[in-house]
């Protein structure tokens, strides 16, 4: 038996023995380093179902253990192939580790592995409860460049400055509404494939986190951009 020369592979049998290798990472009959399964995502490749409410000392453990495993060091006398494979596999354990132990980033390569995140795709609306705010904020921001650019007097500056704080806070309290939001939906989606639901319902869960994802960003947005005006003056 040759080594392997991908990392991917759609044979359920090790390279080198044949023996079925249950999509483990080493073969249980003989130990050597296998290439992925096909289709294989992030959560697969920590042996963990696609559920959102992920306990972080568990992945953790899991990353250190596989970390230690694949890593290079341990094939340094092996053939080309096989040090290769613990090279890719080791980079895909370190993007797999970084995707999941962050919340968000968890849910948005949920929705990429189903095909629902395209981020980038159009300017992002405000949301409706927020509209006011938006408007309000941005003509600050308005006021506040057009004070600086006139040289206006230290007391106009701060109190422009005191108007965009409150609104950053303000803003920062939404952006940890969403927050919960987003663990509520999470929830609910776990809950759904420990309970079999039908596909119709998962897709308007998925839909429902896309859309608070997308509030998020749209916030998020905004309390960098006043951040970074409020550092301009
Ligand atoms: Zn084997």
């Amino acid at each position: 038996m040759s080594a392997p020369s991908t990392t991917v592979t759609t044979s359920a049998n090790c390279w080198s023995c044949n023996a079925a290798t249950g999509g483990a990472h080493f073969c249980p009959a003989c130990g050597k380093i296998q290439p992925l399964q096909k289709g294989t995502d992030y959560f697969a490749f920590f042996g963990m179902p696609q559920k959102l409410t992920i306990d972080l000392a568990t992945i953790e453990q899991r990353f250190h253990s596989l970390s230690w495993k694949l890593h290079p060091d341990h094939f340094a006398r092996a053939s080309e192939d096989v040090r290769q494979l613990s090279l890719d596999l080791s980079s895909q354990l370190n993007d797999a580790y970084r995707t999941l132990r962050d919340p968000v980033a968890r849910v948005e390569y949920l929705l990429s592995l189903n095909g629902l995140r395209k981020e980038g795709q159009k300017k992002q609306q405000a949301p409706p409860e927020l509209l006011e705010e938006v408007f309000e904020l941005n003509e600050s921001l308005d006021e506040l460049r057009e004070t600086r650019a006139s040289d206006g007097s230290a007391a106009q500056m701060a109190g422009l400055r005191a108007k965009l704080e409150s609104a950053q806070l303000k803003f920062e309290s939404s952006l940890a509404d969403v927050d919960q939001e987003l663990a509520r939906v999470s929830a609910d989606w776990d809950a759904a494939l420990d309970s079999a639901t039908e596909e119709s319902e998962k897709k308007k869960l998925m839909e429902r986190m896309n859309e608070v994802l997308n509030r998020r960003s749209y916030i998020r947005n905004l309390v960098n951009g006043v951040r970074q005006e409020l550092e301009g003056t």
